[in-house]
């Protein structure tokens, strides 16, 4: 892809970054990825608009991603534009109980703005690595909470560039899945919460930080749970039965730490986690007849 094709959108948006060739590992907490023809990384809402408007009207090829933390972009890269999100990022409280996000505010400066509103319910969140976007996308939930819970509109465009309004309860979410699909492109959130105790709301987030901390291998580049929680019992306790601790392919490893995340341990390609999770698949298939689903999203 030519750089000249993107002449029309600098008319559009001429303080928009875009990066030509730029490596996806740079942009992905899994550090994996080849490059994309172009990154474009708006700072505001009208940039992301005008981005979003000019790449339809181009048919050009696009993807939409937040802050890389459950993306594998493949080895050989992305032959179109990737849309990063996450310089999208103001957050402010709006009347007594709600916060209103920008997509690519992180879950982590919004959990500590309900902190300081003395807002409870947003706690959950605060160890997700990802963004406002892709934790709507994705209904990303922890320890008991999820977005289904406290999501109380988005405002998206469709496909066609039309834009909607949906209420939390209009999205479709359930365990890890909204109805969005990735053609949509998700603006803003309300997030509502509820009057807590600012001491309390600490409490329960540094408790959730040990945890992880505890429980994960977060020294290690990832995506997190590389597989749903399966109807019965739970991914990680799959692998682990099935002996796959430690499993190697390449680079890629299931960690000893915790089965259910698939690290980077050094120089992983697309191709090494891809194996890996066929293989762990298919070997849990086996051993326990549960098949386990990819929670992480595979570009091809
Ligand atoms: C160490 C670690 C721990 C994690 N722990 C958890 C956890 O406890 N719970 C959990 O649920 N997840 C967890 N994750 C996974 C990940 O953080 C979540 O899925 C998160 O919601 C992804 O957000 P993101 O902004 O990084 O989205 P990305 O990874 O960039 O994208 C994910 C999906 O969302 C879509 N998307 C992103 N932004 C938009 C937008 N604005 N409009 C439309 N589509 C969009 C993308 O197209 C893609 O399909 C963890 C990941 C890591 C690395």
């Amino acid at each position: 892809m030519q750089p000249s094709v993107f002449l029309g959108l600098a008319e559009l948006a001429p303080e928009l970054e875009i990066r030509f060739g730029e490596p996806m590992k740079n942009h992905t907490s899994f550090r994996v990825g080849g490059p994309a023809a172009a990154l474009l990384l708006p700072k505001s809402v009208s940039e992301l608009r005008a981005a979003a408007s000019f790449l339809r009207r181009e048919g050009i090829k696009h993807y939409v991603m937040g802050n890389g933390t459950n993306l594998l972009f493949p080895d050989e890269g992305y032959d179109g534009a990737v849309v990063k999100t996450a310089g999208v990022s103001a957050a402010e409280r709006e009347g007594e109980t709600l916060i209103c996000a920008e997509c690519g505010a992180s879950m982590a400066s919004v959990a500590v703005l309900a902190r300081r509103a003395c807002l409870a319910g947003f706690e959950f969140a605060h160890g997700i690595p990802g963004s406002v976007g892709g934790g709507v996308f994705m209904n990303a939930g922890a320890y008991g909470g999820e977005m289904a819970e406290v999501v109380s509109s988005a405002v998206w465009l469709d496909k066609d560039g039309r834009e909607h309004e949906s209420a939390g309860a209009e999205l479709g979410f359930a365990y890890r899945h909204s109805n969005f699909t990735e053609a949509d492109l998700i603006l803003s959130a309300r997030i509502r919460l509820r009057p807590g105790d600012g001491e309390a709301i600490a409490a329960r987030m540094a408790e959730l930080s040990e945890k992880r901390r505890a429980s994960q291998p977060l020294d290690k580049p990832s995506a997190g749970s590389a597989f749903k929680r399966p109807k019965t019992g739970y991914a990680a306790a799959l692998i682990d039965e099935a002996g796959l601790k430690g499993f190697r392919v390449g680079g890629a490893q299931v960690s000893e730490k915790h089965a259910g995340f698939v690290i980077n341990a050094g120089g992983a390609t697309a191709e090494d986690i891809i194996r890996l999770m066929d293989e762990v698949r298919a070997v849990v298939l086996k051993n326990s007849g549960v098949e386990l689903e990819p929670e992480i999203r595979i570009i091809r």
